[in-house]
């Protein structure tokens, strides 16, 4: 069968592209591999009428206008504004550290303003390498030693079953830290969750009629059998090579869920536990679209080491295999295109996602 275009999976990535190539008057064909729509961040409605986000909580959320107009061609937003708690000591307490964080931790009355200076002399106190050599120089050299202790120190040892001393500082550099008491988790301009969801939304975007969309296919059960003169590729990246330099690595999460007779179980969506518990947080989901009912859904978050692809592994072994993958990547000559988390390899938040997908996909329409 004949394409312009092949699109490889129906997560954010692959919808957004799939639609502009539409968009530009191209035949698109979309496999997807699972049964369902919009990849990482597919939720559904349970039983008791509450969105739940199957691989772990998503909010949208953007600085980039041209990203927000994107989406909201497709959907309403509602206007959630996310908020974190940590359990630290028997007390729930406002996280990324901000102003309120500190005074209670250290029973003083800040204001707004002196932040700066007592972080700075947390930070004195304490030693550790500038620049900043690992995980824990980075955030040590932010918040000082205490803060790092009971805030970053066992979550993150939970979350990558490694020393924060034996971790890349790139992965600490997106903690922010506030010195005023805003507490929400972000401060982008745009932020929210879609108002009938994200798999509502991924419809919405491929529903185009230059569009064919084929779930429960896998790409490498077909790919002989089509034709395309360019093949959009957002699988794993090993894997479509074969995995001729080895594996990448990913660390996988595990959820537990529960539904409870009781109006609400947390005072916010998401409370992470550092340094109690097996778990590393909980996610109450009916505050995301603020359902109405008398029962609560919530899931108990496990890292674990295998398992589905969750969160690339920034080790040096990681990023070496990964420029061996993405030179053979720069030979395919203009026919393929790799973009997203796992033809990338790479972190990327939603917004992100369509952001890069917007250049790259104009830059090939540009060609
Ligand atoms: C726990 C967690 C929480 C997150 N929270 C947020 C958040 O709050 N806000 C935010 O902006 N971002 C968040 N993210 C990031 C977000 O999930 C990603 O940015 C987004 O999912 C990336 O989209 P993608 O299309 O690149 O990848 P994916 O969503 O993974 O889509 C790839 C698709 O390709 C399909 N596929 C793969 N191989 C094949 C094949 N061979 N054939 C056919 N189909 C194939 C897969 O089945 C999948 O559907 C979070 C990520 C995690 C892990």
């Amino acid at each position: 069968m004949k394409y312009d275009c092949l699109v490889v999976g129906a997560g954010f990535a692959g919808c957004a592209a799939a639609r502009l190539l539409a968009e530009s008057g191209r035949k698109v064909l979309v496999v997807e591999r699972l049964k369902h729509l919009a990849g990482h961040s597919h939720d559904y409605r349970n039983e008791y009428g509450i969105f739940i986000h199957s691989y772990g909580p998503h909010i949208f959320h953007t600085n980039n206008q041209e990203v927000w107009q994107f989406v909201n061609r497709f959907t309403r937003f509602h206007n959630y504004q996310h908020r974190v708690l940590s359990y630290i000591q028997g007390r729930l307490l406002p996280f990324p550290i901000n102003l309120d964080t500190l005074n209670e931790v250290f029973d003083c009355k800040l204001k707004g303003g002196e932040a700066r200076e007592f972080l700075r002399m947390e930070a004195a106190k304490a030693v550790y390498n500038q620049p900043p050599e690992n995980f824990r120089d980075v955030v040590v050299s932010q918040v000082g030693e205490y803060l790092y202790e009971l805030f970053f120190k066992n979550y993150t040892i939970k979350q990558w079953q490694k020393d924060p001393e034996e971790i890349l500082p790139e992965v600490a550099l997106r903690i922010p830290v506030r010195e005023n008491r805003d507490d929400r988790y972000f401060t982008d301009k745009h932020q929210g969750i879609p108002a009938s969801g994200y798999t509502d939304l991924a419809q919405k975007i491929l529903n185009h009629r230059n569009i064919e969309l084929s779930l429960e296919t896998d790409y490498f059960d077909i790919r002989n059998n089509l034709e395309s003169r360019l093949t959009v590729y957002t699988g794993e990246l090993d894997r479509f090579f074969d995995y001729k330099y080895g594996r990448l690595q990913y660390r996988s999460l595990d959820f537990k869920y529960e539904t409870l007779d009781q109006e609400f179980f947390q005072p916010a969506a998401v409370v992470n536990y550092p340094n109690d518990h097996s778990w590393t947080r909980i996610t109450e989901y009916k505050y995301f679209l603020g359902e109405k009912t008398w029962k609560t859904t919530i899931s108990y978050e496990f890292p674990k080491a295998t398992g589905e692809p969750y969160y690339v592994v920034m080790s040096g072994d990681n990023v070496d295999k990964r420029k061996l993958y993405q030179a053979d990547v720069d030979k395919l000559n203009g026919k393929y295109l790799f973009l997203g988390r796992l033809a990338e390899y790479k972190y990327y938040n939603m917004d992100q996602v369509v952001e890069m997908v917007i250049n790259r996909i104009g830059e090939y329409l540009k060609r």
